[in-house]
């Protein structure tokens, strides 16, 4: 089953705001086995409104933005003109709008009553956090869904819709898969020859990400798509992080956990990008000791206690230094993993020995420190990214005894 999704705002067309709820909506949907066949990203505008609607042509039809209580907020207003419906002032609505206010000691204005208007024919949606109610409303075919534009109340009123949207499949489609690292696609791509054969019932697709793949299986058949996840498992098993729903920092932060282990890190060309990301989990200070971003060499070495000759004698980019890093942090964090990360960025100061895109990495953990050095082709910024998708990677395989 395909859905459209049309996301209605000014601000979307300016460069200022990032659609961010076509990008979240999508994947939710496709966990649930719904696939997004096209997307409009259009103004608050009547025309650009019906427009999208004489495309949107799928069995679901949503739309975010415009349901605010100023007259540029038009969306329900133009999806009901065009469906035919009309609309009447629902009490309930009326009452939780103006309660919202009441709430923070304000008289609703009179603007927002149009936020209460809704067809009869429609399901409402409420929005705890927010004075625009959604709407679900079949119309012939189609089941055509009104959020509003902001994501933190997008993202509840989405999850009301789901198990409505779950009972509407005609087939039910199972979903699973693995966060891959370690290997290239096309690496990938070479081994998995004669796998899809072998697996007639389920398609499998990966889709690219920085330093990382997810290889998502779907079928309509589960025990087909047990047998295939199993027999991927068993020939990928050292590459495979993790589910595909989970990220690098949620998988390594669940290891950590798991075993009752400690990380510290100390970052320099990806300044603090590792640490942000372990940062996105919530609960991570259980496992996060602390990291430190140094730059300036006698600064390392004044942290970290490290000996000056060994940054003189092989430079800071080099396995001896990440290596003394990630060991001295060890002493000094008593973390029980840590990680040094280390490289040249660009777009200055590369040489032949060690051009742009050299990234060494230093792991201590149970009484071992390893130290790796990896290329990463790619402007600056590029270059950071894939080194700490790399970082996660080691940290992963480390802990879950990969040896990689
Ligand atoms: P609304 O009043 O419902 O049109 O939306 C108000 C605010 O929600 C906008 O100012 C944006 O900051 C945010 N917003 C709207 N649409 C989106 C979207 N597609 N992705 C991310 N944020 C959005
Ligand atoms: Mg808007």
């Amino acid at each position: 089953m395909n859905s459209t999704i049309i996301s209605v705002g000014n601000e979307l067309l300016m460069g200022k705001t990032l659609n961010t709820n076509l990008t979240y909506i999508a994947k939710e949907l496709r966990m649930m086995g719904i696939g997004v066949a096209k997307a409009y990203t259009i103004q608050d505008h009547a025309t650009a409104i019906r427009a999208a609607l004489k495309h949107a042509d799928d069995p679901i039809v949503i739309l975010t933005g415009g349901l605010g209580p100023t007259p540029d907020d038009m969306t329900k207003e133009v999806v009901c003109e065009y469906l035919g419906l009309t609309l009447s002032l629902h009490e309930p609505s009326l009452h939780a709008i103006s309660t919202m206010f009441a709430k923070y000691g304000k008289v609703m204005p009179e603007s927002n009553r149009k936020q209460a208007y809704f067809p009869l024919e429609a399901e409402i949606l409420d929005n705890p956090l927010g004075t625009a109610p959604g709407m679900l409303v079949k119309h012939q075919n189609q089941t055509f869904i009104l959020l509003p534009g902001p994501p933190n109340e997008m993202r509840p009123m989405l999850d009301l819709v789901k198990p409505l949207l779950l009972n509407q499949r005609d087939v039910e489609i199972e979903q699973e898969g693995f966060l891959v690292a370690g290997i290239g696609e096309s690496e990938m791509q070479d081994k998995l020859e004669g796998f899809e054969a072998q697996h007639p019932l389920v398609r499998i697709a990966p889709y690219a990400g920085v330093g990382e793949i997810q290889y998502i299986f779907t079928s309509t058949n589960k025990d087909a798509l047990h047998k295939a996840l199993e027999a991927f498992k068993a020939k990928f098993n050292r590459y495979i992080m993790g589910p595909y729903t989970e990220t690098f920092e949620e998988i390594l932060v669940r290891e950590l956990r798991l075993r009752g282990e400690t990380l510290s890190a100390v970052e320099s060309c990806t300044t603090g990008l590792f640490s942000g990301r372990l940062g996105n989990v919530a609960g991570v200070s259980e496992v996060f000791k602390e990291s430190y971003v140094l730059y300036d060499n006698d600064i390392k070495i004044k942290t970290l206690d490290l000996h000056p000759s060994t940054l003189a004698s092989f430079g800071v980019v080099s396995h001896e230094a990440v290596r003394a890093m990630a060991e001295s942090l060890a002493q000094k964090t008593q973390a029980d993993l840590t990680l040094a990360i280390s490289g040249i960025a660009g777009p200055g100061g590369g040489s032949p020995e060690k051009p742009v895109g050299t990234v060494l990495f230093g792991v201590h953990y149970e009484g071992q420190t390893h130290s790796v050095e990896r290329f990463f082709p790619g402007d600056r910024q590029t270059i950071r990214h894939r080194a700490v998708a790399y970082a996660f990677y080691l940290l992963i395989c480390q802990v879950k005894r990969h040896g990689c």
